[in-house]
């Protein structure tokens, strides 16, 4: 987990919670998980002035290149700001599949009437920043969107698709993410083959 908090703005306290609910979805190790020291500077070409939101597609690339990750680590990137790719008008999250970094966006996970102290909304947002760190994570690991609304890997066009979904996949994703390694390492592979031609864009998907 690596928060990205620009502008001194604090978002999470404290994200072990995310760690602890990921862990036993994707059957990680509790010690070879960690929350990265935040990072509260990003190169200027990550923000677009005139829209007044970052580049999520430059953010994956930098911090991609940034942090030099080895092939068994996926990052997801906590951000405190809002941000878009191509021509979405903003994401919740966004990472590349079968790729090592992922970003969630906190700003749209926010109750409108969020404040300090209120567990209700802070249970609610809690909730959707598992679900998205789930999503994109899933990504990470090859999985594409799902047809059902009430599975994690939904793609989530607005907050109440977010809300409406379960933090979990449903039987066919888990099938062909956890329960049968072989073809997550054919997606692997498949993955790792594509990302060696440079030619070829990396497939960047959406949360919305
Ligand atoms: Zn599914
Ligand atoms: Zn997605």
């Amino acid at each position: 987990m690596q928060p990205v908090t620009l502008d001194g703005k604090g978002t999470l306290d404290d994200i072990s919670f995310v760690i602890s609910a990921v862990l036993p979805l994707f059957r990680f190790e509790e010690q070879k998980t960690q929350i990265n020291q935040p990072i509260v500077q990003v190169p200027k070409y990550v923000f677009n002035s005139a829209r007044q939101q970052y580049r999520s597609d430059r953010l994956l690339s930098w911090l991609e290149q940034t942090l030099k990750l080895s092939n068994n680590i996926k990052l997801v990137a906590l951000c405190n700001f809002d941000a878009y790719f191509g021509n979405y008008n903003f994401c919740f999250g966004h990472a590349i599949i079968g790729g090592s970094v992922a970003a969630v966006y906190l700003q749209r996970l926010l109750p409108h009437s969020y404040t300090d102290g209120d567990d209700r909304l802070r249970d609610l947002f809690q909730n959707r920043l598992i679900k998205e760190v789930v999503h994109e994570l899933g990504h990470t690991f090859g999985l594409r969107h799902c047809f059902r609304n009430s599975c994690v890997m939904h793609k989530s066009k607005s907050i109440n698709d977010t809300d409406n979904k379960n933090e979990k996949f449903c039987n066919i994703c888990s099938n062909s993410f956890g329960l049968h390694p072989k073809s997550l390492d054919h997606s692997r592979k498949h993955n790792a083959g594509y990302c060696r031609n440079n030619s070829v864009r990396p497939i960047m998907i959406n949360t919305e």
